[in-house]
């Protein structure tokens, strides 16, 4: 068998198709379907593959999936459309949520009669430099694990393939690497990598990582809304908290992906305890221990105090 017969039965191998009769699976999203039964690929891997205006299945792939919207992504495409957080998400996404409703993130919201995205035309992506990552990578899927005997994630991947995707049939070869370079996805991953790291540790957390209502809530702020977040740092206590580098203070007043990696930084921190360089400015944590002490000595006292009235309950009767 020549070289190339034997990385295609490979790569035949390692290839999962979906058998549109198994609706169950079928209607799920692509992401879900592969992590049911992930094919790896490395970087190092290829794959077979041509995508081009003109294909006979041209814009196929863009009607009923689930893109699931990341930081990087809202930031470019609000841009692109001259519109503020709020206006994006009110005209084109849903809430949702990842990992057993633990992580709230922003879904594009499909046509409900067509089930088309929003920026599909019959000519093709309205928003094509600035598509979502997702639709970069597709029919690559991409995921994170951090392995248990390392501190580290690793990135792998898995090739999607669906029997009304005609590209794979074409004979262009890439690499993994060549193919999220090309797209821009690699630097997609790049800016979006404080989020990804978050949901990841969340996801390796479990239930050790209990969030409460108002973390979820700045997790969907931080993931979502730039304006809110730097509302919050500038207009609320926090700079009497926390003493930031003045170059970093500056970035942060106008840039929002600086603000946006600055805001999973400072998550990370206080959900899991992580490093952040940032410190925390001079009687802050006396104060904080203060109010522990104060908080502490007050359920003493109610607790006394039910203590009390159970005993004199039990002593009427
Ligand atoms: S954003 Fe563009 S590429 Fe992505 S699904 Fe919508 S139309 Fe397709
Ligand atoms: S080849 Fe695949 S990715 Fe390209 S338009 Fe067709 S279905 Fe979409």
């Amino acid at each position: 068998m020549s070289d190339s017969e034997s990385k295609k039965r490979d790569e035949e191998e390692r290839v999962e198709t979906f058998d549109p009769k198994d609706q169950e699976r079928y209607y799920m999203p692509r992401e879900v379907r592969n992590i049911l039964k992930p094919v790896y690929l490395s970087h190092k891997d290829e794959m077979q593959f041509r995508c081009y205006p003109g294909i006979s299945c041209f814009n196929a792939c863009c009607n009923n999936i689930e893109i699931i919207l990341t930081p990087y992504d809202l930031i470019r495409l609000r841009r692109r459309l001259n519109k503020t957080v709020e206006e994006f998400l009110y005209e084109y996404a849903n809430p949702g949520t990842l990992q057993k409703g633990q992580i709230p993130v922003a879904v594009m919201r499909m046509d409900e009669e067509t089930g088309r995205c929003p920026f599909n035309t019959d000519e093709g992506c309205t928003v094509y430099e600035d598509r979502p990552v997702s639709c970069r990578y597709y029919p690559i899927g991409m995921a994170m694990m951090r392995k248990q005997d390392q501190g580290q994630e690793e990135s792998f991947y898995f090739l999607i393939k669906e029997d009304f995707c005609k590209g794979h049939k074409e004979s262009k070869r890439w690499r993994v690497e060549g193919w999220r370079d090309d797209q821009g996805a690699a630097a997609y991953d790049e800016l979006n990598r404080g989020w990804m790291e978050m949901v990841l540790k969340r996801r390796s957390a479990g239930d050790m990582a209990k969030t409460s209502l108002q973390l979820t809530e700045m997790i969907y702020m931080a993931s979502t809304n730039p304006d809110a977040f730097r509302r919050f740092v500038f207009e609320s206590t926090f700079l009497q908290r926390y003493e930031l580098d003045p170059k970093v203070e500056e970035a942060l007043k106008h840039d929002d992906v600086a603000l946006t990696r600055f805001a999973f930084e400072w998550l990370k921190a206080v959900i899991f305890g992580d490093r952040i360089d940032m410190k925390i400015r001079d009687g802050v944590l006396e104060e904080s221990r203060g109010n522990l002490a104060k908080k502490a000595a007050l359920l003493k006292k109610k607790e006394a105090a039910r203590k009390r009235r159970e005993q004199e309950e039990k002593e009427e009767f």
